[in-house]
């Protein structure tokens, strides 16, 4: 997006005019968007059948096989096989992937239509080839990896014959990537990786591990000898690395490039996460409507309670704004660069936890004690609603991030009082209409009078 100025803001600011926020605005790429919401028709069909795929392969698999495409049973393991077949057929593998990474390249806009129907079903994104935390990983290795390093392991990546993990949070501070203190020295033909990282999903039962370190992003194997996994917690793992020696080209981009490599991987995870969260947000809502129309209290359908129709009516709005909102991110994202929306993306991220908390609090609220219980998808939504404002890093940190992007676009007012101010707006006016007054006395004389009547009434 090209924005007008982009001065830093501790400029010297009298030194510019206030500018109105909209004359900013009119430079930016926004403004030159051809507002069309529809689906192609020929993808509207790829759309169709993966939900029906989702609705009639995906979810019973789920449900008789949990975390089927990690197990390692032979007839299990066909069967994940058979159905990955189909979605390989649709064309529809690893649809994260841009083309030139050796994906099919649908865009984000698209890839975001697909994720708002498989972030409904738990196994979907796996079985597309699409789960975090292996998509950023690939992400981050199509990018940046040598030919030799995407054989090595992109390929089995995407396969789904390997699985990774991304080790970058350390134990003694998350959001501020300048306190990490995980580094690698070189040691003649290789790297010694020495720090703790914590909160590494998947990182127990990866095959390799993207490791942050303060000098580059390293490609570290799980069972390369001083790597200990501690026991808890069980899921997202605290790592030590002591002394871990990896051969110098595990080394993946430029020395000293780990942010850049973190930018880019958590970018894109972002704004995949908020199109899931849409799913989610929809079926909460989806179950809060049927519960409304399904009981009765005090007389009626609860439904027809003024304080149900408002939670129904508020999670309509901010489902379709969430929606709203990530899709055109996304379209952004395609007409720009990730890089480049990063506002947007960000704004995303705190919005879609936001969403998340209150469209499912209120599907589980409206499905009283049963929705307390673990016997539908609600409480696990809801309990989910917090992790999704810190993975990825907190929302206080994006919010940050998005006031002071935002901030760069304004300039402050010159003297006391804002541009909007309406005795400076009168007087503007006012001279405006000089030539116009000097040439046709009557006309002054009738503004006149329209100034002193509105005076009298204040
Ligand atoms: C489910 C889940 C999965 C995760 N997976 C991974 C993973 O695979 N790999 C990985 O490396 N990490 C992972 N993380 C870690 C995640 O990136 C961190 O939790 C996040 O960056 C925050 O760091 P922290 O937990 O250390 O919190 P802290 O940095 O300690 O922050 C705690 C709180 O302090 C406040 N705060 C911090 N900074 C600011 C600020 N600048 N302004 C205002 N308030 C602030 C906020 O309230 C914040 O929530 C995962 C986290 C979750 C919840």
């Amino acid at each position: 997006m090209a924005l007008a100025i982009d001065l830093p803001f501790d400029e010297d600011h009298r030194a510019f005019p206030g500018k109105h926020a909209s004359e900013y605005d009119k430079t930016d790429r926004e403004t030159q968007m051809a507002w069309d919401f529809s689906t192609d028709p020929e993808f509207q069909e790829k759309l169709d059948w993966v939900e029906q795929f989702c609705k009639e392969e995906v979810e019973p698999l789920h449900y008789v096989f949990p975390y089927a495409v990690r197990s390692p049973d032979p007839k299990v393991k066909a069967l994940v096989r058979d159905l990955q077949q189909q979605v390989k057929d649709q064309g529809l593998w690893a649809i994260f992937l841009d083309e030139e990474l050796g994906g099919p390249g649908f865009g984000q806009l698209k890839l975001g239509l697909l994720n708002e129907i498989l972030g409904r079903y738990p196994a979907a994104p796996q079985l597309f080839g699409a789960a975090a935390p292996d998509t950023g990983n690939m992400e981050m290795l199509a990018a940046y990896g040598t030919e030799e390093q995407k054989e090595r392991w992109l390929t089995p990546l995407l396969n789904q014959e390997m699985f990774s993990a991304y080790s970058m949070t350390e134990p003694q501070g998350g959001s501020d990537p300048n306190l990490f203190k995980t580094t690698a020295v070189r040691d003649g033909e290789e790297w010694v990786i020495t720090g703790e990282k914590w909160f590494t999903s998947a990182g127990r039962v990866a095959d390799i591990l993207f490791v942050m370190c303060t000098n580059g992003m390293f490609v570290v194997p799980r069972r390369t000898p001083g790597v200990e996994i501690m026991p808890e917690p069980r899921n997202h793992n605290y790592i030590k690395y002591h002394d871990v020696r990896v051969p110098l080209d595990h080394l993946l981009g430029p020395e000293d490039g780990a942010k850049v490599l973190a930018q880019r991987r958590l970018g894109g995870g972002r704004i995949h996460h908020a199109m899931r969260t849409i799913a989610q947000c929809k079926l909460a809502f989806d179950m809060m409507c049927e519960r409304a129309l399904s009981r009765e209290s005090h007389g009626k359908i609860i439904g027809e309670h003024q304080m149900v129709q408002e939670k129904i009516a508020e999670s309509y709005a901010q489902l379709r704004m969430l929606r709203l909102f990530v899709l055109e991110t996304a379209w952004k994202i395609d007409n720009t660069s990730t890089q480049e929306a990063r506002t947007d993306i960000a704004a995303v991220k705190f919005t879609m936890a936001k969403v998340l908390r209150e469209i499912s609090f209120n599907a589980l609220h409206i499905h009283g004690s049963l929705g307390t219980t673990d016997l539908t998808p609600l409480q696990d939504m809801y309990a989910g609603a917090p992790t999704m404002g810190l993975a990825d890093g907190a929302d206080e940190v994006h919010k940050s991030t998005v006031a002071r992007r935002i901030l760069k676009e304004y300039r402050p007012h010159e003297g006391y009082f804002p541009r909007e101010y309406i005795p400076y707006k009168r007087e503007e006016a006012w001279e405006k209409f000089q030539p116009k007054f000097a040439a046709d006395p009557e006309l002054l004389a009738s503004a006149e009078s329209y100034r002193k009547y509105f005076a009298n009434r204040r």
